[in-house]
């Protein structure tokens, strides 16, 4: 357990404006900040930041709490690594007699220590004449000079179950850290530990700061799978990370070159074009198109020439599009990735293959005549549809105008009917968000489909009862206090869904200790999203004017009210809660 004092000292000094403020551009609005939300994929913000009640709140996800919640989240965190990634960050230090003594916990400090011994190991395996041998073979054979083999710290995993996990042993990592760091698997069968990646060559990954947080590794045969990553860790995200940005990110301000393999940007990079970058091993996400954003306004999707590359293009070219970035996309002839290409027709040409590079829509124009015989009265009817479509996709005005008079050019029809079908289908589709925006709201109000408060949807006026009641334990002493004094009464048992009562038991408790209740100490009972769904009821009620005890009163006296109501239409013995609350009240008084 971290001491609470250093705790509430983390969150204090964390000021929750600027912690989330280095992730998330915000823009003042009244007395809160609004952005957009870094945890759905949005464009127009909804994510909102309090710092009177040092909250943050997404009305789009409902992802919400306070700045450890934040970083939970964001770096996907248990609660003890948040903090500490917290303290390094305003400069306290945490008491260390915790945590790494009894195993159960792997600060992300430690994984990069582990990562960094783990890359050294690789490394010298691979320039070790028997070991290495294959592996350097293959290496040489994609022409990587040995400055770009250093530069990128490559290695080779021998063909062996237990070489690395005894030189990671022989460095004072237990079996418990490797596995936790992917850098060791567990056999089913005996409960032992042995090397997850064997007889592959290694690429690290490295963040921006330059830790080496995790491992992709490729066959060197015909094994699968082809390409191996680490699955995800404490402080490593694959969704959140892109390979070589470390290099790229100081020679980005141009442009970012994005590619589907570790082979292309290595590749590239020895090419002379340091820019380029690759999501690891999976299609690209909302998150990863964001941290470019970050880096860069411009962005050239340079994928595979095969189907299977152009279709992940496409998916890459919404996303990066989403978040503002103007997109460009490469096609190359005669090759079927930038590494071939460079090596068949040198730097130069892939030099000027990028500044040819096609703007997201003359890409999809391409590609819609490419496949349809525009000489065909039907064919050409199709492709007229098809680029009436994506135009009706685009959000600014000026640049559907610019499209439809092109597209009108490229099918020999007037701007004028491509502008009404584009227009007609525009409309078509916001009267259908409009019928899911209501649709929606009428959901949420009638709880269905609530995950987190699964019992809500029973009585949706006991519910919001809880939701008042709970909202004012979280914001005001003062009721918290008459709660615990009896003044007003409530218990856990006249709670009626299962997560408000735990909501309140736990307010209750940390109320009952010494220093009783702060909000940051919920991060360690409840998961991210229920801690989302709470700061909702804080915020809810912060926002209204009436917060008085009168409120909390009548909000119990509902609360009661419905679910004596339907404990006897469902024929229970109304008398037993009765009782139990007897029982609760003679228990407190007993307490003090
Ligand atoms: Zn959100």
């Amino acid at each position: 357990m971290i001491p609470r004092e250093v705790v509430e000292e983390i969150v204090y000094r964390a000021d929750i404006v600027d912690t989330i403020g280095s992730y998330v551009t915000l823009k003042r609005a009244g007395s809160n900040y609004g952005g957009l939300c870094p945890f759905h994929s949005e464009k127009t913000p909804s994510f909102t930041v309090f710092p009177a009640t040092r909250s943050f709140y997404c009305f789009g996800c409902g992802a919400g709490g306070d700045v450890i919640t934040f970083i939970k989240r964001v770096e996907n965190l248990d609660y003890p690594s948040a903090l500490e990634f917290l303290a390094e960050r305003v400069g306290i230090t945490i008491p260390q007699d915790r945590a790494n003594e009894r195993g159960e916990l792997l600060n992300r400090k430690r994984i990069y220590e582990m990562n960094l011994e783990a890359a050294k190991f690789f490394r010298n395996c691979l320039f070790d004449p028997k070991l290495g041998q294959e592996g350097m073979q293959y290496l040489k054979s994609r022409q990587l000079s040995g400055a770009t083999i250093k530069r990128f710290g490559l290695g080779v995993a021998p063909n062996s179950f237990g070489m690395l996990t005894d030189y990671m042993h022989s460095k004072g990592y237990s079996d418990e850290e490797l596995i936790k760091g992917f850098l060791c698997g567990k056999s089913q069968k005996t409960g032992k530990s042995y090397d997850y990646f064997r007889g592959r060559v290694i690429f690290p990954i490295i963040d921006v700061s330059g830790n080496i947080i995790a491992f992709g590794g490729r066959v060197l045969d015909d094994t699968k799978p082809k390409y191996l990553n680490s699955s995800d860790t404490p402080g490593f995200k694959k969704s959140r990370n892109l390979f070589a940005l470390n290099y790229a990110k100081d020679a980005c301000s141009e442009s970012l070159i994005l590619c589907e393999g570790y082979m292309d940007v290595i590749a590239l990079h020895a090419a002379g074009f340091s820019n380029a970058v690759a999501t690891l091993g999976t299609a690209i996400t909302s998150e990863q198109a964001r941290i470019m954003a970050k880096y860069t306004k411009k962005v050239i999707i340079s994928y595979d020439s095969d189907e299977a590359g152009q279709r992940a293009a496409n998916r890459a070219m919404k996303l990066l599009e989403e978040v503002g970035l103007e997109v460009r996309v490469l096609k190359m002839n005669g090759a079927k990735d930038p590494d071939e290409y460079i090596k068949k027709f040198g730097s130069e040409r892939f030099r000027q293959l990028l500044g040819q590079s096609k703007t997201g829509f003359e890409y999809k124009l391409e590609n819609v005549l490419a496949k349809h015989d525009i000489s065909i009265p039907q064919e050409k009817i199709k492709a007229s549809e098809q680029l009436c479509d994506i135009i009706a996709g685009v959000t600014s005005s000026v640049e559907r105008e610019v499209y439809i008079a092109r597209v009108a050019e490229s099918l020999s029809l007037t701007a004028e009917v491509i502008k009404n079908d584009v227009e007609r289908r525009r409309s078509k589709e916001i009267r259908a968000q409009r019928r899911k925006e209501s649709r929606d709201a009428m959901n949420s109000a009638k709880n269905y489909g609530d995950r987190i408060n699964l019992d809500s949807a029973k009585n949706v006026a006991a519910a919001s009862a809880e939701e008042a009641i709970l909202g004012l334990l979280l914001i005001y002493e003062e009721h918290r206090t008459a709660v615990e004094k009896g003044k007003v009464d409530v218990c856990a048992d006249d709670f009626f869904t299962a997560f408000g009562r735990r909501v309140f038991e736990e307010i209750m408790a940390l109320q009952s200790t010494e220093k009783g209740f702060d909000f940051s100490l919920l991060d360690e009972k409840f998961n991210s999203d229920e801690i989302g769904r709470i700061t909702r009821y804080k915020i809810g009620r912060h926002e209204l004017r009436e917060n008085g005890i009168d409120v909390l009163t009548s909000s119990v006296e509902t609360l009661k009210k419905e679910k004596q109501r339907m404990s006897e239409k469902s024929g229970d013995d109304p008398f037993a809660t009765i009782k139990r609350r007897q029982q609760n009240a003679a228990d407190r008084k007993n307490k003090k």
